[in-house]
């Protein structure tokens, strides 16, 4: 039983990975077991979220009384957060990717200055420069071996708010990016569509790219701690059972 917001597709999902506590007498990261869930059963409604681009991409979930089979335990019971950071490291690595979420359509953008007569601007000139460059970047960055994903999920975070800005400039200069019904005729996880309405989904939609998969911040923190040998962040609860951490009445 319990509640969960922010869960992509899940309307059409028919498992979820389910991350529970199972153990609050050990420190926080530990005791938490992962689990797959049957979506398809009556303990569980999922309430999808319209967001600002005019999709639900995401969903609350709320279960009461749902059930799961007693071994569909990911790895070891109470060992579910080693088991939910490396499937972190590969959300991150799609996203980083552009796997994630639709790849930054770099052509399209410079056909769009094209077509609005805005190629001598030398502003708008710099603006498609950093954005085809950081593009060549992020592949690059890619198709290095080993390296950490919270960089190219940086990169990618970067790129789509650059490009966003760069788009909203260049097809919606008044200053208006939203279309009314932007996607009202494009299949959820369509991000390719040729008209505007494609433009107005992705300065929409480029706001949550620093969040998904984990924040612009919490990237930095991990590469600072794990990557740079930083110190790590104060954590006067570090060691403690869960069930002394001070919460919220
Ligand atoms: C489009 C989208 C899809 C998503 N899909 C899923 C999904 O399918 N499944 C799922 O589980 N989640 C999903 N998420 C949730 C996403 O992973 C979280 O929103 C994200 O990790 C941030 O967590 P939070 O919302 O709890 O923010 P918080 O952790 O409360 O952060 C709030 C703010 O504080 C900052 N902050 C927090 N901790 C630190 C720190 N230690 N140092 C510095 N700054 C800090 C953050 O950077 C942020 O600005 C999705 C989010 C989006 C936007």
């Amino acid at each position: 039983t319990g509640q969960k917001v922010w869960t992509t597709g899940a309307t059409y999902a028919d498992f979820g990975i389910l991350l529970a506590r199972t153990d609050w007498d050990v420190p926080k990261h530990a005791g938490i077991s992962m689990l797959v869930l049957p979506m398809r059963q009556p303990g569980v409604e999922v309430r999808p979220l319209n967001q600002m681009t005019g999709v639900a991409h995401f969903n609350e979930v709320f279960m009461d009384g749902a059930r799961i089979p007693a071994d569909w335990v990911v790895g070891e019971e109470g060992d579910g957060w080693r088991m939910a950071v490396a499937l972190l490291a590969h959300e991150r690595s799609s996203i980083g990717s552009g796997g994630g979420r639709q790849p930054i359509p770099t052509d399209r953008i410079i056909d769009l200055a094209r077509s609005a007569g805005r190629t001598a601007d030398p502003l708008v000139r710099q603006d498609l420069a950093r954005l085809v460059t950081g593009t060549r970047i992020i592949q690059w960055l890619n198709l290095r071996q080993g390296i950490h994903p919270s960089i190219p999920k940086l990169w990618r975070s970067a790129q789509g708010r650059l490009a966003s800005q760069v788009t909203s400039g260049l097809a919606f200069p008044g200053g208006a990016a939203w279309l009314g019904d932007p996607m009202g005729t494009t299949e959820p996880g369509d991000f390719t569509s040729a008209d505007g309405s494609h433009w107005s989904y992705g300065i929409c939609d480029s706001r949550a790219h620093s969040l998904g998969g984990g924040t612009d911040e919490v990237q930095k923190n991990t590469l600072g701690e794990r990557v740079l040998g930083l110190p790590r962040e104060p954590a006067p609860d570090r060691g403690l059972p869960f069930s002394q951490i001070p919460k919220n009445a």
